[in-house]
């Protein structure tokens, strides 16, 4: 094999390499993203518990007021009745003491709804809260793994890149030229072997004149149909 294809096989593995540490910081990065977004809307959440938490207290202030007045006007409205003369009379204080019970009634009645609401949303509240503290934890003993986790790919893609650099000055730079080219577009397959008489880039047969360039020459062969460096593996299995 062409000692520079030989050379240019090892940086595309490192390229690999680094291009696959890259990955895993890019997920990293998303699965926290992810556990943030969770925290903001808990936070959210929260906050428009606490809200619903407020009116429904007004509105219970509101009812225990009014239900207050209510009673203080059936207290009036009965010696009211003690102090009536005729009949007529007793007949509209009654019927205004019946509207009076009445409201009275449906304040209790609305007041012990209200109060049952403000339960259900105070424990709601609770569950958010504690929740939003489960994940704030979690958050954060994420960040601690991510972090180390992140020392160690930025230290590894540093070796790696290290031990490319000291390969690179021994490749012919036209021939290093070319393989930027065509990995541009390739993505970390610009060497490719020939498997079962195909290039392993594109998959298209190659034609008997390329694959004895490949058993004759030392030269770097292209693929007619995709131009990808091409390489015969059996060679690389007989040098290892
Ligand atoms: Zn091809």
């Amino acid at each position: 094999m062409n000692p520079d294809l030989k050379k240019l096989l090892d940086i595309q593995q490192y390229d690999k390499e680094i291009a696959s540490l890259e990955a895993e910081l890019k997920r990293l990065e998303s699965k926290e993203d992810k556990i943030v977004e969770v925290v903001e809307t808990k936070k959210v959440q929260i906050a428009d518990a606490r809200e619903e938490i407020e009116e429904v207290k007004k509105d219970i202030e509101e009812k225990e007021n009014l239900l207050e007045e209510t009673i203080e006007n059936l207290k009036k409205l009965e010696i009211k009745l003690s102090g009536v003369s005729t009949e007529k009379q007793m007949q509209a204080v009654n019927t205004e003491i019946d509207i009076a019970k009445t409201n009275k009634t449906v304040l209790e009645e609305k007041l012990e709804t209200l109060k049952e609401e403000l339960s259900l949303k105070e424990k709601g509240l609770k569950e958010l809260e504690d929740r939003y503290e489960q994940l704030l934890k979690t958050l954060d003993e994420y960040r601690n793994k991510f972090d180390k986790r992140r020392e160690e790919i930025n230290e590894k893609i540093k070796e790696i890149n290290k031990t490319k650099e000291e390969l690179l000055p021994t490749i012919d730079k036209k021939v290093f030229k070319k393989y930027e080219r065509i990995n541009r577009w390739a993505k970390g397959t610009a060497i490719v072997p020939v498997r079962q008489e195909a290039c392993y880039g594109c998959f298209m047969k190659l034609t008997p004149q390329v694959l004895a360039l490949l058993e004759e020459t030392d030269e770097i062969v292209y693929c007619p149909n995709c131009g990808r460096m091409l390489y015969l593996e059996e060679i690389e299995l007989d040098e290892d």
